[in-house]
C-alpha cells in the first residue's frame, strides 16, 4: 500500500525565498488530504513540485514506491486542476477534454470512452459540444476537472479550484468534488486557504504556516483541539 511520501522536501527560490521547510508527509493511497494555510505559506510550491511543475531543492518525493525528483510532470501520473481552468476557448468541450489525450496518441475510442465516461460523472454530458464561452462558471470548472479525469491519474491535485466561483455554487461544488473522489477512489491533494473548505473535505488536513507544518489531522480532531 503506497500512496504518496514527501520526505524532508525543501524549496529554495532564487534570492533565498525558503518557500517550504522541512516538509515530510505520508498520504495514503485514496485519501484526501488538504493543504490549508494562509497566502504565501507554501502551499502551491508543494503541490507543484508534487505535479513536478517546481524543482525540488531538497529532499525526497515518493509516489507509489518510486522516487520521482527527476520525473517529468507528463510521466508521473498525476493530474493537476488550476484555478483558472485554463480551457481552451476556440475548442469545444469535447475537444477539451480530449486534447491530452489525443497528444499522448490515445486510440480515438479510448479517448472516446474516456470522455463519455468523464462527462456522464460530471454531468456535463448535454454540454460537449459547446465553446467555453457558452458555459456557466460551474461548467467551466467540471470540463477542467474533466480534462483531468480523462487522464485517470493515480493522484488530483488540486489548487483553490473553487476560487473563481461565487459562494453559492462553491458550497455545491464542495460535495460535487467530494462525490468525485468517492467515485473515482484516488488519491486528492487539495490546496485552499478556506477552513471550512477544508474542514468539510479533507480526511486529513495539513496545516501550514511559514512554510511549515504546523499540525496534520482529521478535521474531527483539529476541530476538538485547542
Ligand atoms: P501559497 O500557495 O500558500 O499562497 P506559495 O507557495 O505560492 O504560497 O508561496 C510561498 C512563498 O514562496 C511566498 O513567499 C512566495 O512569495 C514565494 N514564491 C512563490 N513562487 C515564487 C517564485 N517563482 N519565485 C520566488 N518566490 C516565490
Ligand atoms: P477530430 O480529431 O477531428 O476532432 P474526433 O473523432 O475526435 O475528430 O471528434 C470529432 C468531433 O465529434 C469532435 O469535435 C466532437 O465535437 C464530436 N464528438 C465525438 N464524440 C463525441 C461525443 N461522445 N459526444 C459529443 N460529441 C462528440
Amino acid at each position: 500500500m503506497a500512496g504518496l511520501s514527501l520526505k524532508n522536501i525543501y524549496k529554495i527560490y532564487p534570492g533565498d525565498v525558503t518557500a517550504v521547510k522541512d516538509f515530510n508527509l505520508e498520504i495514503k493511497d485514496k485519501e484526501f488530504i488538504v493543504l490549508v494555510g494562509p497566502s504565501g505559506c507554501g502551499k502551491s510550491t508543494t503541490l507543484r513540485m508534487i505535479a513536478g511543475l517546481e524543482e525540488i531543492t531538497k529532499g525526497e518525493l515518493f509516489i507509489e514506491d518510486r522516487i520521482v525528483n527527476e520525473v517529468a510532470p507528463k510521466d508521473r501520473d498525476i493530474a493537476m486542476v488550476f484555478q483558472n481552468y485554463a480551457l481552451y476557448p476556440h475548442m469545444t468541450v469535447y475537444d477539451n477534454m480530449a486534447f491530452g489525450l489525443k497528444l499522448r496518441k490515445t486510440p480515438k475510442a479510448e479517448i472516446h470512452r474516456r470522455v463519455s465516461e468523464a462527462a456522464k460523472i460530471l454531468d456535463i454530458e448535454e454540454l460537449l459540444e459547446r465553446k467555453p464561452k457558452a458555459l456557466s462558471g460551474g461548467q467551466r470548472q467540471r470540463v477542467a476537472l474533466g480534462r483531468a479525469i480523462v487522464r485517470e491519474p493515480k493522484v488530483f491535485l488540486m489548487d483553490e479550484p473553487l476560487s473563481n466561483l461565487d459562494a453559492k455554487l462553491r458550497v455545491l461544488m464542495r460535495t460535487e468534488i467530494s462525490k468525485l473522489h468517492y467515485k473515482l477512489q484516488t488519491t486528492f491533494i487539495y490546496v485552499t486557504h478556506d477552513q471550512t473548505e477544508a474542514m468539510t473535505m479533507g480526511d486529513r488536513i495539513v496545516v501550514m504556516k511559514d512554510g511549515l507544518i504546523q499540525q496534520v489531522d482529521t478535521p474531527l480532531n483539529l476541530y476538538n483541539s485547542p
